[in-house]
């Protein structure tokens, strides 16, 4: 397993496939952007013109794209990934989207040999630059075993979580639990602030005890400047809040919080914050308490 077609070098693809290259992988890269390609290839990597050409030979092909319309088209579409691929090849898509669309990749590729794994991540952007994100698997435990070369070199953990489609429904959970979170640590940022304690301090003190989290240590700082670059836009999470709400109705759950989390996500695109970090949650409760 040496080759791998890397398509999708954004936010988390670029460093992702800049990790695979440092482990000793060939990498071929392709994105639409043609500067990301470019810096790929001053990193090591191979630069590649079209998906064809990223993934004809490749023993493995990763995907990391930002939803559902653009993994259907660049793997299932006209001359996409699974045009290009001999029985065997391992496809990994690490984009986050619906489990049905992991179903219908998969067994799509189930047609032509091809083996498939859902792996969407969590970790952020630093985590993808780090090497260290959290990898949430659907698929098989044969797949997954012959994945883990890739896996530990982009990531710290990863499990498989069930059949195809599986990965998605955990890196659901992921979504919601991490925009509850900042919606929380937004109210509380407002709470110290308007009763006139050192916001900053008690951010500290907060990171260290039971309501520490890797949100507060990574983004107290930016969040008390107002410093929204993303990061991870308010437009992906309000796809993945989408995805929330779709699996808590297919499980017959009510889940009000998760609800109360998808509008405030809602509600920070209706201020024209869509490409902003998700920590801009925190303007949305400026605005609902009037602050
Ligand atoms: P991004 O928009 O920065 O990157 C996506 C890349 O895909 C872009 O470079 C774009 O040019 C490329 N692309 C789109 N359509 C293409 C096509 N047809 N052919 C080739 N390239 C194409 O997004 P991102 O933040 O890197 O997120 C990617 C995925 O990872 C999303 O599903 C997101 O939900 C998930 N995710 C993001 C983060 C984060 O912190 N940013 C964290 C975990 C998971």
């Amino acid at each position: 397993m040496k080759t791998i077609g890397f398509i999708g070098l954004g936010i988390m693809g670029a460093p992702m496939a800049r990790n695979l290259v440092s482990a000793g992988f060939t990498v071929r890269g392709y994105d639409l952007s043609d500067s990301a390609v470019a810096e790929l290839a001053s990193a090591g990597g191979v630069a590649t013109e079209s998906i064809a050409d990223a993934v004809d030979g490749a023993d493995v092909v990763a995907t990391m794209l930002p939803a559902d319309p653009h993994v259907l088209s660049v793997v299932l579409g006209e001359d996409g990934v699974l045009e290009h691929l001999k029985p065997g090849t391992l496809l990994i898509d690490f984009s986050t989207v619906t489990p049905d669309t992991s179903r219908k990749v998969a067994s799509a590729g189930a047609e032509k040999g091809v083996r498939v794994l859902d792996a969407p991540v969590s970790g952020g952007q630093a985590g993808a630059v780090d090497g260290v994100l959290s990898i949430m698997v659907g698929g098989s435990p044969a797949d997954f075993e012959a994945a883990q070369p890739v896996f530990d070199a982009v990531g710290k953990v990863a499990a498989l979580v069930g059949p195809s489609g599986s990965g998605q429904v955990v890196k659901a959970a992921n979504q919601l639990v991490v925009g509850g979170t900042y919606a929380l640590v937004a109210e509380a940022i407002l709470l110290m602030e308007a009763s006139g304690v050192d916001a900053s301090a008690g951010l500290d003190v907060l990171a260290g005890g039971l309501a520490g989290s890797r949100i507060l240590e990574l983004k107290r700082r930016s969040m008390l400047a107002r410093e929204f670059d993303p990061g991870f836009r308010i437009d992906l999470h309000h796809k993945d809040m989408g995805i929330v709400l779709d699996a808590a109705r297919r499980a017959e759950l009510a889940l009000p919080f998760a609800f109360q989390v998808a509008a405030h996500v809602q509600a920070a695109r209706a201020l024209g914050l869509g490409d902003r970090d998700h920590s801009a949650l925190l303007a949305v409760a400026e605005r609902f308490t009037g602050r």
